[in-house]
């Protein structure tokens, strides 16, 4: 085993208080709850191996849905005393986590502070930061990264210390890295320690569809809430308590009831709201809407991070190219062709230049490529050694000469991007949502750690301490979970055959296009009204078409991806002020008191 050092000196423990008794194993009988031990798909792209189906039934204690850093973080530590059911709309590495390529950030080096860090990261918010949670944060980093060690992630270092890099907002070099792929060295080794532990269950393509409460208990709870059929003429959910995660089986097309004494949401961000975006496909903000219809707060969804830098290809349309280009001495310029063409344009708007934080860069380009009518602007780094170049970005070199750029030699043509949800489900500094056993984690989550603007390479650092937190609450407070009671099964009975897939394409392409256009980098009161507008229309429609018709992956997202953009179209207006990411022109102040947004359902 690997130790790091901190920056003071100290050797950082290795994986804090481990549990050893696996809890009892029982759950309510009668429920389509029991799921194969270890049982993983083999899909292409996936390092999940594929053990025993032979193996015998085992009823979760806990339900994680995602199996990305947030949710296996927090599977790790759960599984050293229950058994815990992880479940993945698509492939185990299918999450925005195997994409990061920048790293992670943690104070570890000697020149550097938890205090630079928080403030740091608190500059980046733009005041909206809950302190609380920074401190929490930051002051855990660095055995986050130590726990990632002991699993064998293979960190880049230099002379015997970690290599730290440099990335936008931060004042030190403090980015943990494996080349310029983290993400992907991070998830494979997180998967591999989820398959090979024995209280863990992987469920890759598992769509969840909505979270299972009181209000689907056979017998409804007196006095509370009215009984819903557990299928989609259900409605608007609510209730105290959640047992679980009704989930589409893609493999099979039915709907299984899956019933826990906690569950965590760990299901990521709502990237592909938008038209461009960095994220994977499944960034639909599943999540975030299955929680606000079970009844949770939502907040701070206006916050819409866009990536400065994504390559302009039009073929991909979504290959990030990190920040740390930028750290490293990348300079962005405008194209040739046009007035000040091959000159850099940063200076002119923050004294910080590229290295001013994303939403300052990603403004200015969008600013620049408005002005001046451009497709893109150049990102160049030409001008240091091609041997350093390769070494630092061999990743982002070869996709680049793939496609015909030598970056060593030419610039980059990049444009911004969709990059990160700072908004989400309300949490406590446990991951506690509203709803009594129902946690969320990790991006899908709102802690009050980045406010109106991420500082990066801090996200990755929240799901690890946070599926950590939520993971060790559910075993404090174990005695407090009652076991879940009989619960409706999926009622699929009065739904028909899609007769018409097109109104799915047609829907998805509409949001993200009208979410891109009035919803994006800079809006206006008229714009954020006209995406409302759009948002009403098309909410009836596919309302319809859910209620009426079988369940399939792309319904379900539709499903949420409109009412994720809801969320955020709402929180927006909400909002008589620019601060962070959100910049409206008809408010272009900043108001002297920083206010979270707070959704309420009915
Ligand atoms: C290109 C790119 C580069 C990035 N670089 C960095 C970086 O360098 N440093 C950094 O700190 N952050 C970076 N980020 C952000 C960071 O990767 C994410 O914030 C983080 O990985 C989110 O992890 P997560 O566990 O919350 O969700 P994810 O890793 O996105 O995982 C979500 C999981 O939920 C599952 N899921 C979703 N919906 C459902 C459903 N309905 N049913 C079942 N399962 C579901 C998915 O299948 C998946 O398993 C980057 C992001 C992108 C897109």
């Amino acid at each position: 085993m690997r130790r790091l050092t901190s920056g003071a000196g100290r050797e950082l423990s290795a994986k804090g208080d481990i549990f050893k008794s696996p809890l009892s194993k029982t759950g309510p009988r009668g429920q389509n709850n029991l799921v194969k031990k270890n049982k993983t798909a083999a899909r292409p792209g996936s390092a999940a191996q594929q053990p025993a189906d032979q193996q015998p039934d085992v009823i979760p204690d806990v339900i994680i849905v995602g199996s990305g850093a947030a949710g296996l973080t927090a599977a790790l530590v759960l599984a050293e005393r229950c058994h815990v059911l992880v479940l993945a709309k698509g492939a185990l590495d299918g999450g925005s986590t195997a994409w990061a390529q920048g790293g992670i950030a943690a104070v570890l080096d000697s020149g550097d502070t938890f205090e630079d860090h928080i403030n740091d990261t608190m500059m980046a918010g733009g005041g909206l930061n809950r302190r609380e949670t920074v401190e929490f944060v930051i002051e855990h980093a660095p055995e986050a990264i130590q726990r990632l060690a002991d699993l064998g992630v293979p960190f880049n270092a230099d002379s015997g210390a970690l290599h730290l890099t440099r990335e936008g907002g931060h004042s030190h070099r403090r980015i943990v890295h494996v080349d310029d792929a983290t993400g992907w060295a991070v998830q494979q080794a997180l998967i591999a320690a989820a398959t090979a532990h024995p209280n863990i269950t992987l469920r890759p393509d598992m769509v969840a569809v909505d979270l299972v409460t009181d209000r689907h208990r056979i017998e409804p709870v007196e006095g509370k809430h009215g009984a819903a059929t557990g299928g989609q003429q259900g409605g608007q959910q609510g209730g105290q308590q959640v047992w679980g995660v009704y989930a589409l089986d893609t493999q099979t097309g039915h709907v299984e009831c899956f019933s826990a004494r906690a569950t965590i949401l760990a299901t990521g961000g709502a990237g592909r709201t938008y038209l461009f975006s960095t994220a994977p496909r499944g960034a639909t903000g599943d999540g975030i809407a299955m929680a606000w219809r079970a009844g949770c707060r939502v907040s701070n969804m206006e916050f819409m991070q866009f990536h400065p830098t994504c390559l302009y290809n039009l073929e991909v349309k979504n290959f990030l190219i990190t920040e740390a280009v930028r750290g490293e001495g990348g300079h962005l310029k405008l194209p040739p062709g046009v007035p000040g063409g091959g000159e850099r344009f940063m200076p002119r708007f923050d004294r910080r230049e590229e290295l001013a934080p994303r939403d300052v860069v990603a403004r200015a380009i969008d600013h620049e490529i408005k002005r001046l009518g451009l497709d893109y602007v150049h990102l160049d780094i030409s001008h240091r050694d091609p041997e350093f170049i390769r070494g630092h970005f061999p990743n982002i070199y070869e996709r680049l000469l793939g496609l015909g750029i030598d970056m060593t030699k030419e610039p980059i043509p990049v444009v911004p991007a969709q990059h990160y949800t700072c908004g989400g489900v309300l949490i406590d500094m446990a991951g506690r949502t509203d709803l009594a056993g129902l946690y969320a984690v990790g991006e899908c989550s709102e802690s009050g750690l980045h406010g109106a603007n991420r500082l990066a390479s801090n996200s990755l650092l929240e799901c690890f301490v946070f599926g950590d937190a939520a993971a060790n609450d559910i075993l404090e407070r174990w005695d407090s979970f009652a076991a879940p009671p009989p619960l409706r099964e999926w009622d699929a009975s009065r739904v028909a055959d899609s007769d018409e897939e097109v109104v799915i394409k047609q829907n998805w392409t509409e949001i993200r296009r009208f979410m891109w256009n009035y919803v994006g980098i800079v809006r206006t009161n008229k714009r954020l009204e006209r995406a409302a507008h759009r948002i009403k229309l098309l909410k009836s429609e596919v309302n319809d078409y859910y209620s009426n018709f079988r369940l399939t992956s792309d319904l379900i997202e539709l499903r949420n991806l409109l009412q994720t953009a809801e969320l955020i179209v709402k929180s927006a207006r909400a909002r008589r002020e620019s601060r962070g990411l959100h910049y409206n022109e008809d408010y272009p102040q900043t108001q002297p008191a920083a206010r979270d947004t707070i959704l309420v359902p009915n």
